[in-house]
């Protein structure tokens, strides 16, 4: 009884999307794709598909796709490269926003960037442009987007260290401009994760630094992550956050150790398996599902909060189906 109410509410919800949906004019219909299967551009190749899905190029189109989403109360939210997000089986019942918006300006030591670009492409365009800065981060997959969302770094350093201020659409259809400070950055994570704005675009500060020392740290951090990570098996990077340091001021620990030491190196539900080189990374080895990887997650989880007694947090983001209220 409960599942066949459940699947009612879901249809009507379907059919109510479809039809505000069809009812919007043309030019913004031919922007739509619909049943589009998010596995394909997820990194984890996982997902069923999205209901709708448009691919936002410039300001005014994620402002009016938004609108949308607001006004018709329409789940939405914004996919970047998806290289830090799990996508349900059943994929997500609304709109999803993909972020295509690449312009890129450099004036002086100050650099602005769509946040569709990818974060990879700003590190090599500064660095032509004589800029250092962000070499630290080469090779981590993904948008400028998902990398202020997540704020993304390794070796010490994040992105939000050269971020002077980034333009967001915010929940109520505005468009603004705000310092980093205000974008409340901490350990991969920002006010983006819960606050649903998107971010349009970001100007960083970067320097007139040792160029030839930057790109040897690119060439080697490039060639590190092509020995440490997975490079033709699909995943989506480290799945939990290093833990905080013991003590103030020391260094965090790193998950893929505490991983290590419970044993949870071998583990293994479906498709997705931990991967043989670093116990913080999941990878989909056969055909995983969703179900796959949450289950196996688990897993790691209860390996090691058996062992230290320490609960490991999520850092990949899971995409719910989501339902209308
Ligand atoms: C092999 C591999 C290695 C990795 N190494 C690292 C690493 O060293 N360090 C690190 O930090 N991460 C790493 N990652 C994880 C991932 O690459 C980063 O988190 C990346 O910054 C995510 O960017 P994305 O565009 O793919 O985001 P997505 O996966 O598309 O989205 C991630 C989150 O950001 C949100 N988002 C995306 N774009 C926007 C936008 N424009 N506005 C608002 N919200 C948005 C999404 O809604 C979602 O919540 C790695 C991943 C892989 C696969």
């Amino acid at each position: 009884m409960h599942n066949k109410r459940h699947t009612d509410k879901h249809l009507r919800d379907e059919q109510r999307i479809i039809s505000v949906l069809n009812a919007l004019d043309e030019s913004l219909q031919r922007r739509i794709e619909r049943d589009v299967p998010l596995c394909c551009l997820t990194t984890l190749q996982i997902g069923g598909p999205a209901l709708a899905l448009c691919r936002i190029q410039n300001i005014d189109q994620a402002r009016r796709f938004h609108e949308i989403s607001r006004e018709h109360d329409i789940p939405g939210f914004c996919l970047g490269g998806g290289s830090n997000v799990l996508v349900d089986d059943l994929g997500f019942q609304g709109l999803v926003m993909r972020m295509e918006i690449t312009d890129l300006g450099i004036d002086g030591e100050t650099v602005s960037i769509g946040a569709g670009a990818t974060f990879d492409s700003l590190i090599q365009e500064t660095l032509q442009a004589g800029l250092t800065g962000l070499e630290f981060a080469s090779g981590i997959p993904g948008t400028i987007g998902g990398a202020i969302t997540g704020n993304a770094g390794c070796f010490g350093h994040d992105i939000s260290e050269f971020l002077l201020e980034a333009t967001l659409l915010d929940t109520q259809g505005r468009v603004e401009t705000v310092g980093a400070a205000d974008l409340g950055f901490a350990y991969r994570t920002s006010k983006l994760k819960t606050s649903g704005d998107i971010l349009l675009s970001a100007v960083f500060r970067l320097q007139r630094g040792n160029l030839d020392q930057a790109a040897e740290t690119r060439r080697e951090n490039i060639a590190l992550r092509r020995r440490k990570h997975p490079h033709e098996t699909p995943t989506a990077g480290s799945y939990f956050k290093n833990l905080p340091p013991e003590h103030p001021g020391g260094r965090r620990r790193a998950a893929g150790q505490l991983l290590e030491q419970a044993g949870a190196g071998n583990l293994s539900s479906g498709g997705a398996a931990v991967f043989d080189k670093h116990a913080n990374i999941i990878i989909n080895r056969d055909q995983a599902t969703c179900s796959d990887v949450l289950d196996l997650a688990a897993k790691m989880k209860d390996a090691v909060h058996g062992k230290f007694g320490v609960v490991l947090e999520e850092e990949v983001r899971h995409i719910r189906h989501q339902q209308l209220k």
